[in-house]
């Protein structure tokens, strides 16, 4: 048994990150500015999308992309029930309904057939279906050819929820690429929260077709037509003209001095996440009381979380059991998600049952998120199996 307990996921930031900070802290400019500036542009080149806009955070990107959009009251976003919770809120927050599609039993990521039914029973409710909003559930690219089929047929927009998707790629091209590629605008959400696969502490990048990140720019600084530091700099102007009810969105340079390194050792964060995939699966590959993570053939998975199945029947024990049980031996587990329609704010206001989008309750019952995170050591995640394979050796039927 460990002597510490493993955390499930502590942030990693070396001396360039913190070097990068106190530079900003130095220097004559704090918030959004330079460095927000080249990490766009950083970030753009990385993912291979024509334009980039720093936020505060993916839900703050979420809901510029829906404003940009001019999704409103009277309409409707198709999402996932299996997700954080923030996915259904950015629609929320704009007036327009979200309509729930459940999940592919594999990868846990919206379903394109439920999608269509979906599109069908709103446009029969007189709803006006304007975006479909797709997850990359635990980094597993989501099934995007179907999804913009679908959107071109119905003449939707995308928004990806990518927030665990940094950097997963959907037939050799990278999420947050696809902007005009498929002939239906796809605006692109990334996360920089602390458990992320890079972080500033908060923060989001959004990505899609230069016109509607343009659009998003001016939603995401109150609705101003220039932003500030254009006004305060050498070159600026002291006038601006509000032409949007925008609002206050905007990353720090202060954050971005952390995401320029992060996003330099993104590449080898990602091999010692893939490591450490590789050393779980082959560990529980012969345990049949676990399912391990889908990955499709073709599927560039970003490995943002490790989550297995428990077979419940064939253990003694519930998965909230599992997790205690992991807890006593010094691991950090989690579950990722609650399913938005169990919440009570949505149960109450949609009417929803659980049983409402049964492949999303049924993995619910059963999924682990076990650490995953390129701080660990090899024997860190020896403590993992460990963990785990005493707990099914002690509760096996
Ligand atoms: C973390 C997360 C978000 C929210 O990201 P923030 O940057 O904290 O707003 C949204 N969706 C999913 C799936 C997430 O895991």
């Amino acid at each position: 048994m460990r002597a510490t307990f493993l955390p499930f996921s502590p942030p990693l930031i070396g001396e360039e990150e913190i070097n990068e900070v106190v530079d900003t802290l130095r220097s004559d400019w704090i918030t959004t500015g330079p460095k927000v500036k080249r990490f766009e542009q950083e970030f753009a080149a990385y993912v291979g999308a024509p334009a980039a806009l720093g936020l505060s955070s993916c839900t703050a990107a979420l809901h510029t992309s829906l404003a940009a959009l001019g999704v409103g009251a009277g309409d409707c976003v198709v999402t996932t029930p299996m997700t954080f919770v923030s996915s259904v809120h950015a629609v929320e927050h704009t007036g327009a309904t979200p309509v729930l599609a459940d999940v592919e039993p594999d990868t846990l990521n919206i379903d394109p057939r439920r999608v269509a039914e979906a599109i069908d029973a709103a446009r029969a409710r007189g709803l006006r279906v304007r975006a479909l909003l797709p997850v990359h559930l635990y980094g597993h690219p989501c099934d995007m050819g179907a999804l913009v089929d679908l959107a071109r047929e119905y003449h939707l927009a995308v928004v990806e929820d990518a927030a665990h998707a940094l950097p997963a790629s959907f037939d050799g091209r990278r999420v947050g690429s696809f902007a005009d590629r498929y002939g239906v605008p796809v605006l692109s959400c990334f996360s920089f929260y602390a458990t992320k696969n890079l972080t500033t502490a908060e923060g989001g990048m959004l990505t899609g077709p230069a016109e509607l990140i343009d659009e998003a720019r001016v939603w995401s600084l109150h609705g101003m037509s220039r932003d500030a530091w254009n006004r305060y700099g050498e070159r600026g102007s002291w006038f601006y003209e509000v032409v949007r009810p925008g609002f206050k969105y905007n990353l720090t340079d202060i954050q971005a001095a952390l995401g320029l390194h992060q996003l330099r050792k993104l590449d080898a964060f990602q091999s010692r996440r893939r490591e450490i995939v590789r050393r779980y699966s082959e560990a529980f590959a012969p345990l049949e009381e676990l399912t391990l993570p889908a990955e499709r053939a073709g599927a560039g998975h970003a490995w943002h979380l490790y989550v297995v199945r428990l077979n419940l029947e064939r253990l003694r024990l519930t998965r909230d059991e599992f997790i205690e049980e992991m807890r006593a031996r010094r691991v950090g587990t989690s579950v990722h998600f609650i399913p938005v329609h169990t919440h009570p704010y949505y149960r109450e206001r949609y009417g929803f049952k659980p049983e409402d989008f049964p492949a999303a309750m049924s993995a619910f019952r059963r999924i682990v998120s076990l650490p995953l995170n390129p701080r660990m050591s090899d024997a860190d995640a020896d403590d993992v199996i460990e963990a785990v394979g005493d707990i099914v050796e002690k509760f096996r039927r």
